[in-house]
Order: structure tokens, then sequence, then C-alpha cells
């Protein structure tokens, strides 16, 4: 390593979006087309199963092996910058092999900004610089409507009771994601129309103040050379990122629940995800993934749902040194009732 090179700042990627949006599959897409950049990953989630971590790691990419990659599942990453993300980061920068590029995936529900704030730190400024924060957005959820309020709903309830609080939380989360961007990637596009893609794209600018790009794509499947190298310093352009907890001293993310259920052996995949769809749709689920131990196969089945979209694949082998235990992680707006899912699971 020369020594301009040694005393260059390492480039950080802040990959955000709400849950479901195709931040992992980006990641993934990243690692596989690194043009031999050496990466190392921070993965953050939200549920207590570690399923995107698990995903990443086992994709086998040489340039980003296994110990570069370190999960931090112990809630939101933005609430525990200084006791999970700072040791995290330190830990890659002292790898024998110091990465080229650090990018970090923050659950679905974390706000950005605290995180960049790290970045302003004297100890982490002095090593690192946030490249950019790249916002992934489900845009076929949101030109179907899931984070903005029903106006007429909202229109009604108001006549009925003025003192009801209209927070919508889904809509505070998504717009503090989008709030903070230097680049924006409308995923699922190959699900929108184009009146859809230019509506939600126009809504994007209304609702950031900068002019930020905006890249439709689908499967997350974005060249590393739009994704790395923004150079944006983001930490030093904190004032032009508002978010709706600028004014709290610290904030919460009491709106939403996650808990995560055993799966026994399942014999009927298609019966089991039609019911998973009924669950969701029942009971309003945002997200719902995990790992399926299916009779007679000798791979486990990884299993992804957002709101009733499902999809499944055969990931990988299970192990010999691992019990084939099932278990799938659910994600909800506060309120979700544990029992009735439970009883809905096993209702033959
Ligand atoms: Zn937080």
């Amino acid at each position: 390593m020369t020594l301009s090179k040694s005393l260059q700042k390492t480039p950080v990627t802040i990959i955000t979006g709400f849950l479901g949006a195709g931040k992992t599959t980006l990641i993934r897409h990243v690692l596989e087309n690194a043009k031999g950049r050496r990466l190392a990953l921070i993965v953050n989630e939200f549920g207590d199963v570690g399923v995107d971590g698990d995903i990443l790691k086992s994709c086998g990419v040489e340039n980003c092996p296994e110990d570069n990659i370190i999960e931090l599942a112990n809630g939101c990453i933005c609430c525990t910058v200084a006791d999970d993300f700072v040791p995290a980061i330190e830990k890659l920068l002292a790898l024998p092999q110091k990465p080229d590029h650090i990018i970090v995936e923050t659950s679905g529900l974390a706000l950005p900004k605290p995180l960049v704030k790290a970045f302003d730190w004297p100890p982490i400024r002095a090593k690192l610089t946030v490249d950019g924060v790249v916002t992934v957005v489900d845009g076929a959820a949101v030109a179907a409507g899931r984070f903005a309020d029903d106006p007429e709903a909202l229109l009604a309830q108001r006549e009925e009771d003025q003192s009801i609080d209209h927070d919508n939380p889904l809509e505070e989360v998504y717009e503090d994601q989008l709030l903070c961007a230097d680049l924006v990637i409308l995923n699922k596009a190959d699900l929108m129309s184009k009146d859809e893609i230019a509506s939600v794209t126009d809504q994007i600018n209304t609702t950031v103040p900068r002019a930020v790009r905006v890249v439709e794509t689908h499967e997350g499947k974005v060249a590393s050379e739009i994704l790395l190298g923004l150079s944006a310093a983001a930490e030093d352009d904190l004032a032009s990122r508002p978010s709706h907890h600028d004014h709290e001293e610290e904030h919460d993310h009491e709106d939403f629940d996650s808990f995560a259920l055993p799966i026994g052996e399942v014999a009927d995949v298609d019966a089991f995800i039609a019911r998973l769809k009924n669950i969701a749709d029942q009971f309003d689920v945002l997200r719902i993934k995990g790992f399926l131990d299916v009779t007679g196969k000798p791979m486990r089945l990884l299993v992804q749902g957002v709101g009733t979209r499902f999809r499944h694949q055969f990931d990988r082998p299970w192990t010999k040194d691992e019990k084939r235990n099932g278990a799938l992680v659910f994600i909800a707006e506060k309120g979700i009732d544990r029992a009735a899912v439970e009883r809905a699971l096993h209702a033959h």
C-alpha cells in the first residue's frame, strides 16, 4: 500500500430503505460485481433471526470473505451507534487487509441520520467518510400507497375526533430515509406502470429538498459504479438532511413490533405460503422472512414476504452440524396479536 493510500479515508456507503425494499439483494449484486474492490459489510436487522447477514455470508464472494461481514442484530443501528456500530467499524478497519470500501446495510426501520452523525465524531472522521447514503425504495409499494395516509380516511377521522394523532409511523420512517439520501434506487420498477414510475419519482423529488438522482431498477441490479464512489462526504452536510426526529434527544421504534416463531417441518410449501399470505393480509404484517425445513429436501427454504407478496427459494444445503430448525420473523406495526398469528399459522 502506498503512503497516500494509507492516509486516505476509507469510504463508507450507507444503504437504507424500508422493510422489504430490496437492500440485501442490491448489496449481493454489488458484492458479485465488485470488480476487484475489497469490500466489507455491516448488516443490521430489526428482527431476531439474522436472515440478511446469512444470505450475504453464503454468497461466498472472494472480495468479501465471511470475516469481512459483521452482523448487528441488537435492535436498530441508529440507537446503538456508540455501543455496537463504532466497535464494528473499528474491527473492519483492523482487518489484515484493510477494505477498500465499507457498506453498511441498516435495518428497514432505522433512521439514517443518527448513523451519518457518528461519522462526524473526530476519531471516526479521521479515518472514514460517508461516500453516500443510498435509499432503496420499494416502488411498487409506494405506488400502491403503503406509506401515504389515505386522504379520505383522514378527513373522515378528523370530522369524528379532532384530537386523533394522525402521525403515520410508516410514512415517517420512509421519509426520514429519503430525506438523508444522496441517491435513490427505485426498486421493483418492473412491477410498476410508466405512469406509476413518473408519479412516484415526482413524489420523491417533492419530499427531498435537494436535487437527488433517482435510478429505476428491478431485483436490485444496479452497477457498482453507480452506487459506490459518490464522494458525498455526507458527514459534512448534515444540515441539508432534515429528519422528523431533529428536535428530539432520543427517538424510539415503539411504533413497531417484531417476533420470531419456530416453524416445524413443512410438507406442502405452496399451501404453507398461501397461509402466510393470508396472515400477512389479515394482520397487516409488513415483513415475514426466514428459513424453513421442507420434508425430504436437503436444502433449506428461504422465504421472504413484503406485505402479501412472497417469494421463496432453496438457498443452501443444511450443514451437518446444524439443526434443521425452521423459523420466521414477523414485523408489523405495534399492536399485532402475536397469539392470534400463531393460531392462524397452526390452523389447518
Ligand atoms: Zn433508532
